[in-house]
């Protein structure tokens, strides 16, 4: 049963449910309690010998009647003194009574009625009222039959909601494995649905949408790309002439001058690698192949310059192989674990474990963190803090972009808190390969 179904049923079960209980007081309200209507309808027949039969007998014979009712009817007829009769009946009901009408018991089974309003059928008979018992009176049959009918209703309503939401259903579903597919960077992902479905519109809509993504990112890494490409030759004969710059240079102050010049070409050079390795990766398939990534994020560790900040590796024994791009995961991890060492004030740490969902790896560190408000930016490609602006920590903005997109690319995720340590904690959660 398909939720949008679910979501109906409950709906018009409810409305049908509560269209009863308001058809029920509104039919009290106009036209009386209908309980009292199906127990006089039901007790129609005695009510009608007693009003037809018995009473239309003369004075002195009405008592006999009254007795030949009795014998053939399974139905008890008592006289009652009034006072005990009033003493059975509901203040509500008290007037018809006196009025001399036929009062219906429901929950006994039984009516109530004055013999006579003036005493003319025999000594006393308006001192008397006739109580009738164990009359043929089941409401709760007639109650049945009344929820019967209001299941059926809803049945038929439900039956045609039934199909409806099934095909707009399975079209959403189509819709919703569209957007996840696209989300996950499948570009092409489109859902194509008959004109005639009730949301082929949205879908049209979602498929114009995607085009148009895809047009501008496609138009974005083009552009990146053959930016990147179109500055290398000019760098090269850049470095050409400085080099034969440096030879026929006279005076160390211009040596000074073109060796800043060199390392700043130097900067720009590995800056377009960077950019071009960032590009490549989307474009290439991943080379996955089974690898040992306990043993391979050790050596990211002993690859780190054993520089100032200690470091603590804890992979847990359960992190054995795993499938995925060796060399991207790596690099990813490198990229997490050199920023670590770039901000940390005295300890990084790298852990490990494997869990049912995956396998998660944490780098964190116990320098400055990074602000609650720049924790999603910060993976965009250039994006850096004001505090990391300077040359001695700052790199491209490109790091963690890098990064994400080697995980992304793994269909895993990385995301950033704070660390217990007291700075920032990267958590890259990886899917079971
Ligand atoms: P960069 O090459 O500038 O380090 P990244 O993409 O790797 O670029 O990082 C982006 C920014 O995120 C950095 O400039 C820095 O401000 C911040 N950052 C990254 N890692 C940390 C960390 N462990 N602690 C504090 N800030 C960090």
């Amino acid at each position: 049963m398909n939720r949008l179904f679910r979501r109906f049923a409950v709906l018009v079960t409810l409305s049908i449910s509560v269209a009863a209980v308001i058809a029920y007081f509104a039919m009290s309200w106009l036209f009386g309690d209908p309980q009292e209507s199906i127990a006089r309808r039901q007790a129609a027949g005695q009510i009608f010998l007693l009003e037809q039969y018995v009473d239309q007998a003369p004075a002195d014979e009405w008592l006999g009647r009254l007795n030949k009712v009795r014998e053939v009817s399974e139905v008890r007829f008592d006289l009652l003194p009034l006072a005990a009769a009033r003493q059975l009946l509901p203040a509500s009901t008290r007037a018809a009574f006196e009025r001399g009408e036929v009062v219906i018991d429901v929950r006994h089974k039984a009516f109530l009625r004055r013999v006579d309003l003036i005493g003319e059928r025999y000594i006393g008979s308006n001192e008397e009222a006739i109580h009738a018992q164990d009359l043929p009176i089941d409401v709760g049959l007639a109650l049945k039959m009344e929820a019967v009918r209001y299941l059926i209703v809803a049945l038929v309503v439900l039956v045609p909601i039934a199909a409806w939401s099934r095909a707009h259903w399975r079209s959403l579903q189509k819709l919703a494995q569209m957007a996840d597919e696209f989300g996950q960077g499948q570009l092409t992902a489109r859902v194509h649905l008959p004109a005639s479905e009730a949301i082929h519109p949205l879908a049209e809509c979602f498929n114009h949408m995607a085009e148009r993504i895809e047009r501008l990112l496609d138009a974005q890494s083009s552009l990146l790309h053959s930016v990147s490409h179109e500055i290398r030759t000019p760098i090269a004969r850049l470095e050409f002439a400085l080099e034969l710059l440096r030879d026929a240079a006279q005076s160390p102050a211009l040596e000074e001058r073109i060796a800043a010049m060199e390392g700043d070409l130097h900067e720009l050079n590995q800056l377009v690698s960077e950019l071009l390795g960032m590009i490549r990766m989307g474009d290439q398939p991943l080379k996955r192949e089974r690898f040992d990534l306990a043993e391979t994020l050790r050596s990211v560790a002993d690859s780190l310059p054993p520089a100032a900040p200690a470091l603590d590796v804890l992979v847990a024994d359960n992190v054995d192989s795993y499938r995925g791009d060796r060399r991207l995961l790596l690099r990813a991890v490198c990229n997490l674990m050199r920023n670590a060492q770039k901000y940390a004030a005295t300890r990084v740490a790298l852990s490990a474990a494997r869990r049912l969902d995956g396998v998660r790896i944490v780098v964190e560190d116990d320098g400055p963190g990074i602000p609650q408000a720049e924790r999603e930016k910060i993976f965009d490609p250039f994006y850096r803090l004001d505090r990391s602006r300077d040359r001695s920590t700052g790199g491209f903005g490109l790091g963690l972009s890098i990064a994400r997109k080697a995980i992304e690319l793994h269909g895993g995720a990385i995301a950033v808190d704070s660390s217990p340590m007291g700075g920032a904690r990267f958590t890259i959660r990886l899917p079971t390969d």
